[in-house]
C-alpha cells in the first residue's frame, strides 16, 4: 500500500515538540491569538521574506481579507483562473466582487499571462494568480501588466509555502500573499489556519483589524470585521512545524526528481528552471484518467484529482455566466489530471513502484 498522503509519519517525527507546545498553550490559557500566534507570525514573515505576516483562521479567510485590504468592493472585478480550488473564487464573491477568469498555460497549469490583457476592464481591481500545486505563476509579466494598469496583485499561495520565482518567495511578490495551513498543505496545522503576508505596514494593519471584528482598540469597532482569528494551539503547532519545512520541502522535491526520472513519456507540467516548485501535488496527465485511477487503486496506490471540474463548470458558480468550452486548457487538464502520492517521507522505491503501475495502466488502455 502506498497512500496518497501520510500525515501520520510527519506527526511521529515532531510529536514530542508538538505535545509540549500544545501543553504550553493549555497552561497559559491564551487560546485565541496570544504569544504563540505572534511568535509564529514573526517566524512565518521571515520565512516568506516579507515584513509582515498576519495569522488568520483559514486560507479562505486570508484571501477574503487580502481582497478587502486591497480595496476590492462590490462592483469591482478580480481576475483569476478556473483551474483552482473553489475557495479562490468564493473569496472574490465574499468581497462582493465579480470573478473574471483567464485560462491557464498548457505547460505550467498556472495563469496564462498572455491572456491577461484581454480580461482587464476599467472595473478590474485586482489580479489573483494561483500558485497551483506549488509552482508559482508567471509573476513577472503579471506584475508588469498590473503595474501598467495600476491594479493590485494578490497571490493565492495556499499550495506554495517556500516556492520561489527567480529567487523570490511565494507571497512576497504581490501586494499581498495568502496562505492556508489546512492539515494537508505543505505547512499544515492540526485544524484550520491561514496567513496573509505583505511588506506594506498599512495593509498588514488593516488585515489585523479586520480579522478581529474591526477593533482598532478593545471595543472600538472602526470596521465591521470578522471572527477570522487563529487559535493559540494552531499557532504553537505551526511554529514547531515551520522549523522543519525546508527539510520537508526537500523531501518532496527529491520525490519529484524520482518521478521525473521514472515516468518516461507520461505527460506532466514542465516547471520553468527559474522556479522552485514545492510539489504540494505531483500531477500527471493521462487519457482514460478514471480507469487509470481505478487500476492504481486496485494495486494499492492512493491518488487524488486536483481538480476534476474547473470552477467555471461547478454548479455553484453557474451564475457567473461561463460554460463548457470557455477555458479549453483548464477543461482538458481537469479531464486528464491525476495526482500521484506525494509527501516528504515518500521513498524512491515507492515512487518507482507508482511509476511502473502508472505506465502499465496507461499502456494497458492503449492495447
Ligand atoms: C486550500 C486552498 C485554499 C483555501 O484554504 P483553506 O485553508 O482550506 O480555507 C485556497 N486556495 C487554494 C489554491 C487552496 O489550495
Amino acid at each position: 500500500m502506498i497512500p496518497f498522503l501520510d500525515l501520520r509519519r510527519q506527526y511521529d517525527l515532531v510529536r514530542d515538540d508538538i505535545e509540549a507546545a500544545v501543553k504550553g498553550v493549555l497552561d497559559s490559557g491564551q487560546f485565541i491569538l496570544g504569544p504563540a500566534v505572534q511568535r509564529f507570525e514573526g517566524d512565518f514573515a521571515r520565512y516568506c521574506r516579507t515584513e509582515h505576516a498576519v495569522a488568520v483562521s483559514s486560507g479562505t479567510a486570508a484571501l477574503h481579507l487580502a481582497l478587502l485590504a486591497a480595496g476590492v468592493e462590490p462592483g469591482d472585478e478580480v481576475i483569476t483562473v478556473p483551474m483552482t480550488f473553489v475557495a479562490t473564487v468564493a473569496a472574490i464573491l465574499y468581497a462582493g466582487a465579480r470573478p473574471i477568469f483567464v485560462d491557464v498555460d498548457e505547460s505550467t497549469w498556472t495563469m496564462d499571462a498572455a491572456q491577461l490583457e484581454a480580461a482587464i476592464t476599467p472595473r478590474t481591481k485586482a489580479i489573483l494568480p494561483v500558485h497551483l500545486h506549488g509552482l508559482m505563476a508567471d509573476m513577472e509579466p503579471i506584475l508588469a501588466m498590473a503595474a501598467r494598469r495600476g491594479i493590485a496583485v494578490i497571490e493565492d499561495a495556499a499550495q506554495a509555502h517556500g516556492a520561489e520565482y527567480r529567487g523570490k518567495r511565494a507571497g512576497s511578490m504581490g501586494r499581498l500573499g495568502c496562505f492556508s495551513f489546512y492539515p494537508g498543505k505543505n505547512l499544515g496545522a492540526c485544524g484550520e489556519g491561514g496567513a496573509v503576508v505583505t511588506d506594506d505596514p498599512a495593509l498588514a494593519e488593516r488585515v489585523r483589524v479586520l480579522r478581529d471584528w474591526g477593533q482598532v482598540r478593545k471595543y472600538e469597532h472602526q470596521f465591521q470585521g470578522f471572527n477570522y482569528r487563529m487559535d493559540g494551539i494552531q499557532g504553537a503547532i505551526l511554529g514547531v512545524k515551520l522549523r522543519h519545512i525546508e527539510a520537508w520541502t526537500e523531501g518532496r522535491r527529491r520525490a519529484a526528481v524520482a518521478y521525473d526520472r521514472n515516468l518516461g513519456a507520461i505527460r506532466r507540467p514542465s516547471p520553468p528552471d527559474h522556479c522552485r516548485h514545492v510539489y504540494h501535488v505531483y500531477a500527471v496527465r493521462v487519457a482514460g484518467r478514471d480507469r487509470v485511477r481505478a487500476e492504481l487503486d486496485q494495486a494499492g496506490i492512493g491518488t487524488g484529482i486536483h481538480y476534476p471540474v474547473p470552477v467555471h463548470l461547478q454548479p455553484a458558480y453557474a451564475g457567473l455566466g461561463y460554460g463548457v468550452g470557455d477555458f479549453p486548457v483548464s477543461e482538458r487538464i481537469a479531464a486528464e489530471t491525476l495526482s500521484l502520492p506525494m509527501f516528504p517521507e515518500l521513498e524512491d522505491g515507492q515512487v518507482e513502484e507508482v511509476c511502473r503501475a502508472v505506465i502499465r495502466a496507461v499502456d494497458g488502455g492503449e492495447g
